[in-house]
């Protein structure tokens, strides 16, 4: 069936919601440089992992909010940064409209970690205020270990993980020809610096630059689709058990 909530119509939505259908996923991202990868890399990520486990969670894909809190990557060109306020606002009153319409859960996958901190605030206040079941993920932390496992070493931004990512969903939005092992910052503990010299960023010396392989970029995105999707229905089977 149609799972993308913007190609249905307002009576089929009436007609599923919640009788049928209780779970709608929101993909949040940002646009942003990363390196050889595209700008857009915050949104396709968590938009195939939403349309990854929608069918195994019998949830509706939510439009994408696209444009997130980027702050020490905002000067590369094709950056849009937005404030904290101004995001946090936004996502509460869209979650606030799902329940309107009467999902119980709330299923936030998040692409870009300038976005956390906000979006775990959001949604603590909108259970707390509204009583939504919210979860959020963001989906590069939860698949830390399997990012780990299967490449041998941890992701960055715009590093090994997010490239393949990016590459499952089509190979043309990665640009290895612009690939410079320059673009890469090892992120020092105890340094700010705006703006960030480099727009791969990652964790651990030595770790995490892209490695541009398309079949294992295709496994990883399946393991990654695997794992949210299974953490996913673990969360809303507890809810459901709990009468929540
Ligand atoms: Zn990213």
């Amino acid at each position: 069936m149609e799972r993308q909530l913007q190609k249905l119509t307002w009576l089929k939505v009436q007609q599923l919601v919640p009788a049928e259908i209780d779970t709608v996923v929101l993909p949040v991202g940002t646009v942003e440089g990363h390196g050889s990868s595209c700008l857009g890399t915050d949104n396709f990520i968590p938009e195939t992992i939403a349309e990854g486990i929608v069918d195994r969670i019998n949830g509706l894909v939510a439009p994408i909010i696209p444009y997130g809190v980027t702050r020490s990557l905002y000067r590369y060109n094709g950056g849009v940064g937005i404030t904290s306020e101004t995001f946090e606002t936004y996502v509460r009153e869209v979650v606030v409209s799902f329940t309107d319409t009467g999902f119980r859960n709330v299923v936030i996958l998040n692409g870009h970690g300038g976005n956390n901190s906000a979006l775990k605030s959001t949604a603590h206040d909108l259970h707390r205020d509204r009583r939504v079941n919210v979860c959020v993920i963001h989906w590069w932390e939860l698949c830390g270990e399997i990012t780990r496992e299967f490449f041998g070493q941890i992701g960055g931004h715009g590093g090994i993980d997010e490239t393949a990512m990016v590459q499952a969903v089509d190979n043309d939005l990665v640009d290895t020809d612009a690939y410079d092992p320059e673009m890469a910052y090892y992120v020092r503990p105890g340094v700010d610096v705006y703006p960030v010299p480099g727009t791969i960023l990652l964790y651990k010396e030595g770790e995490g630059y892209p490695d541009f392989n398309p079949e294992r970029a295709r496994e990883f995105h399946r393991k990654v689709i695997a794992e949210v999707g299974s953490f996913v229905e673990m969360v809303l089977a507890r809810w459901r058990k709990c009468g929540l």
